[in-house]
């Protein structure tokens, strides 16, 4: 039986020398970074090692860096960190409509807390206006965050000019940058970035380990309290291995990126135009290089992504019809809303997401199975019916 993962924006698989590098620090290397012995100075000189190799990924000092428990808490943590450190300057908030939701129910939470949040709408590829956010900026805004790229649809904003404006208007700026870390370039200096997320498991790193870049200057309470790990800014006994191993994943994919981005943009663009040689299919997000190498996202007409799901299942694809927290529940997926698709449109679509392991033989298996599926789920949809009988209004 064929098994094709195309679901690598949900997760990645470890690289086996992530593994071998995190191996020991569960067995030998155990010590507590905080107490005063040999294996305790192996597992300091270990997180600082890891510290630094994420610095010269993102271009920022190794003291900018702080290790968090996932993308998911440093978004949470650059949020609602900064409206409380920020409380007395304003209390307005801008983001998009098509963040995640570790971005989106956060911001909401703040809501209910008292602050303005503002989310910015997106054209019909999922770009920003940046006039918009120039209009949106009053003397009370204290954070815009605006995600580097989109999980869904593999939008890449325009970091840079974002960032730019910010400085410009003196307003703090978060990325959540957890799709674009080792996928795209990122250089917090040259893009102006105050605060950014990232997470081990979507660059072939662990799960439960992520960072939240924090530049010189800025002001930000605690999300966890507790010891004084993390220069008594991130509470909690530091998790080595999975330090380690995010230390070596973010070290492997820079190394790698721009072979990486030329092999995936080719598989990405192959996939794209043999989807679309299905009637009825239409492309989510943009084309060229403004969107994420190994990102395709395509609606089918007048059927639902769930059954498109278990059909590809059958054979042995894995795949999504949006984001991971979305599948299995019935609202389709904000982010297809947010981009103009009426409901029905937005219930029919498949994200596939390549990565490393993905192969020419995978993007060619996909295409040959994915067009018969199409035309049988149409052939049981009411809505096909319809649309065959009347003809398209
Ligand atoms: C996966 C993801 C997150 C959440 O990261 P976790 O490590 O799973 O908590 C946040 N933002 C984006 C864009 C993501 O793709």
């Amino acid at each position: 039986m064929k098994n094709v993962y195309m679901d690598y924006a949900a997760t990645t698989f470890v690289k086996p020398e992530v593994l071998e590098e995190m191996m020991p620090y569960f067995t030998e290397k155990f010590g507590n970074p905080s107490s005063f012995y040999e294996i305790s100075r192996i597992t300091k000189r270990a997180i600082d090692e890891s510290r630094g190799k994420i610095a010269k990924a993102l271009n920022s000092e190794s003291d900018e860096v702080y290790f968090t428990g996932g993308g998911s808490e440093a978004d949470n943590w650059a949020i609602k960190g900064i409206a409380s450190a920020y409380k007395n300057k304003g209390n307005h908030i801008i983001t998009t409509k098509i963040e995640h939701h570790a971005v989106l129910h956060t911001c909401e939470y703040l809501e209910k807390q008292g602050y303005k949040v503002t989310y910015l709408d997106v054209d019909k590829e999922g770009f920003i206006n940046l006039d918009d956010l120039r209009n949106a900026i009053t003397d009370e805004t204290i954070l815009v965050s605006i995600m580097f790229a989109n999980n869904e649809i593999g939008t890449i904003q325009p970091v840079k000019e974002i960032g730019a404006i910010c400085k410009e208007r003196g307003v703090l700026f978060h990325t959540d940058a957890v799709q674009a870390v080792g996928n795209v370039p990122v250089d917090v200096k040259d893009m102006n970035i105050d605060l950014l997320s990232l997470a081990g498991h979507k660059i072939y790193g662990p799960k439960g380990i992520g960072v939240l870049y924090i530049r010189k200057g800025v002001r930000i309470h605690n999300l966890i309290h507790g010891g004084g790990q993390e220069r008594a800014r991130r509470a909690g006994t530091e998790n080595i291995a999975g330090i380690v191993g995010l230390g070596k994943a973010i070290e492997l994919a820079t190394e790698n990126l721009d072979e990486h981005m030329n092999k995936m943009s080719k598989l990405r663009d192959k996939l794209i135009d043999g989807l679309l040689k299905i009637p009825h299919t239409n492309l989510n997000g943009p084309r060229g290089d403004k969107r994420l190498p190994g990102n395709v996202n395509v609606c089918f007409r007048f059927i639902e992504g769930e059954s498109i799901l278990l059909s590809l299942d059958f054979e042995g694809v894995s795949a999504s019809s949006g984001s991971a927290c979305t599948s299995g529940s019935l609202d389709p997926s904000h982010v297809l809303l947010a981009i103009g698709l009426p409901h029905e449109r937005a219930h029919g679509s498949l994200r596939l997401t390549m990565g490393d392991r993905t192969t020419d033989e995978d993007v060619e298996y996909v295409l040959e199975v994915v067009p018969p599926i199409i035309e049988r789920l149409r052939n049981m949809s009411p809505l096909w019916e319809d649309y065959i009988k009347k003809g398209e209004k």
